[in-house]
């Protein structure tokens, strides 16, 4: 069998190589995002006034307690005892992405990408983002309406 001499063969292997925006684009997802960076700033938005319990209201105090609320970890509330994380009675409760699925989620829909396209990046499947479109265009209502008062 006859083989037609290939240019590419022809180049070093060691010769550095490029990459084009269109291949970031197309390899781009959540693995790209530091997760400590996306937890805390997703954590620190939704506690914006400090620690306290979900139950009781009772501020949460002491190194290790809070530790674990920042790290996304279950606590026990001392006053009442009950046991929360950090997302217990958020918009985020019952969520299944991680930290950086959802700022990259929020992302891309903010930039008007479609359902389909944000749903490859993250790799999640189109319906889980459009009910994700419909969770974010629903705080936007309320935080206008909020700010509107
Ligand atoms: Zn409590």
């Amino acid at each position: 069998m006859e083989t037609t001499e290939n240019t590419a063969t022809a180049i070093n292997p060691g010769t550095p190589a490029t990459f084009t925006a269109a291949d970031a684009l197309a390899a781009f997802g959540p693995e790209f995002l530091d997760a400590g960076f996306c937890q805390d700033w997703v954590l620190r938005r939704l506690h914006p006034a400090g620690v306290f319990c979900p139950g009781c209201g009772a501020a949460i105090e002491g190194d290790n307690r809070l530790q674990r609320f920042w790290n996304g970890l279950r606590l026990t509330c001392p006053a009442c005892g009950k046991f929360f994380t950090a997302l217990t009675g958020t918009f985020l409760a019952r969520s299944q992405q991680s930290f950086t699925e959802l700022v990259l989620l929020a992302f891309l829909l903010e930039a008007g990408f479609s359902n389909t396209e944000t749903a490859r990046l993250v790799r999640n499947h189109p319906n889980t983002v459009r009910m994700w479109r419909l969770k974010f265009e629903t705080l936007k209502e309320v935080e206008s309406l909020i700010h509107a008062h």
